[in-house]
């Protein structure tokens, strides 16, 4: 019989949990979609994801998944036949790969392995290589939600300045958006991508992209052969039906406006990115003291290259599954699924599990989670540290 009856919690790393507030806004008749104050609410989410993503240049909004988000950078960016370099930390840079690919994009790849972020020395040797400036772009993940990694987008961007390389830099947040902390402009970002399901706290359906005056050049100067991706005609559209080349996402973007209010508006955007730092430190801290005797260890080992949203922990085949099932048929939590990080030992990455920690989670929650984890290593008698609860309380207590 199911022992988990009361609230569950879904801390998978996507989509994550969506607040009553954002369900209810959500809970409406349909709205007269040719009405202006749908416009007007279009337009105010629209303002308030460019002060989330740090930019006074472009947001468009894509009915679409973050696969969507991908495809849209790809189509308004690159030409068959144009080359591109892919940045990869993990599987998702890869699956933007292959989705250029598949557009006929010639990629290129620097690849870092599963524990490391880029590694800002060998990318400038690669780009050094690069004399006559054929890459045309880079795609990277800032946070690899596969992984955990974080990678250093401003040191990229830097790198680019630098060697004077005018590759557009592409950069996937995707997993990341609303929990590491992120400045599109400030850091010279070409085109960021991020979708609703993750920090957001929205369901799944709309993917976004950022894009500054650089990219929107670029894009100018291509041949284009998708309407429905083409950005252009979403910034200055000139009818309300062309800000989504046909119906708009209504109930999406009653829910979507009423997260931005509580992100932008209420809790704040660096508070937001504070109380994910603090959840992230509360996660590692009670690692760390796992970490002290037995298999159970971070994937990402340096604390300044871990993501604030997602963590991705290793305690051996077959322990990563068989948590997984433990605490949600006993605890009501579900955790997230080892991805992409298949040994020869473990192919299945079934000694992995991930724990997503973004969007709308408090001190609370975590400590319930990392008790029920602790419940579930006992069951299984993982052997581990001791104290780690307690190192999580005294992080909670302390930040
Ligand atoms: C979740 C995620 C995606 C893909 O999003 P889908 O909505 O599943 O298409 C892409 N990149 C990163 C880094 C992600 O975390």
């Amino acid at each position: 019989m199911t022992k988990h009856f009361g609230r569950s919690y879904v801390a998978t790393p996507g989509p994550s949990v969506i607040p009553e507030r954002v369900l209810r806004a959500m809970h409406q008749p349909a709205p007269n979609i040719y009405s202006s104050e749908l416009e007007a609410l279009v337009e105010s989410i629209i303002v308030d994801l460019k002060v989330l993503v740090g930019t006074k240049y472009y947001s468009v909004i894509y009915i679409a998944n973050g696969h969507g988000a991908w495809e849209a950078a790809i189509a308004n960016l690159f030409a068959p036949g144009d080359e591109i370099l892919t940045l990869n930390t993990g599987i998702f840079a890869q699956g933007w790969a292959s989705c250029a690919e598949a557009m006929g994009i010639k990629v290129h790849t620097l690849d870092f392995g599963l524990n490391h972020p880029v590694d800002l020395d060998q990318f400038a040797d690669r780009i050094k290589l690069d004399s006559n400036k054929t890459i045309k772009g880079i795609i990277v993940c800032q946070a690899d939600t596969s992984t955990s990694v974080k990678n250093d987008i401003q040191g990229i961007s830097t790198v680019l300045k630098t060697l004077n390389h005018p590759a557009i830099l592409a950069v996937d947040c995707i997993a990341s958006f609303g929990c590491d902390y992120f400045s599109m402009d400030d850091w010279d970002v070409d085109v960021v991508l991020s979708a609703s399901q993750k920090g957001l706290m929205t369901p799944p359906g709309l993917a976004f992209l950022s894009f500054n005056e650089r990219a929107r050049e670029c894009a100018r100067n291509k041949q284009h052969n998708s309407l429905y991706w083409d950005w252009e005609r979403r910034i200055f559209p000139e009818e309300f039906y062309f800000y989504f080349c046909g119906t708009a996402p209504t109930h999406h973007l009653y829910g979507l406006r009423e997260a931005l209010n509580m992100i932008i508006h209420e809790e704040g955007k660096m508070e937001v990115f504070k109380r994910h730092k603090r959840m992230a430190r509360m996660i590692w801290a009670a690692i760390d003291a796992w970490a002290l005797s037995g298999p159970i260890t971070i994937n990402i080992a340096d604390p300044k290259c871990r993501s604030h949203a997602v963590t991705v922990v290793k305690v051996g085949a077959p322990y990563g599954s068989e948590l997984r099932h433990w605490v949600e048929d006993h605890t009501g939590l579900t955790l997230g699924i080892g991805l992409g990080m298949g040994t020869k030992e473990d192919p299945n990455s079934t000694g992995i599990f991930r724990i997503g920690h973004m969007g709308h989670v408090n001190g609370n929650m975590i400590m319930g989670l990392l008790g029920s984890i602790e419940a579930g290593f006992e069951h299984l008698a993982i052997p581990r540290g001791a104290g780690a609860i307690g190192a999580a309380a005294k992080v909670l207590a302390t930040s």
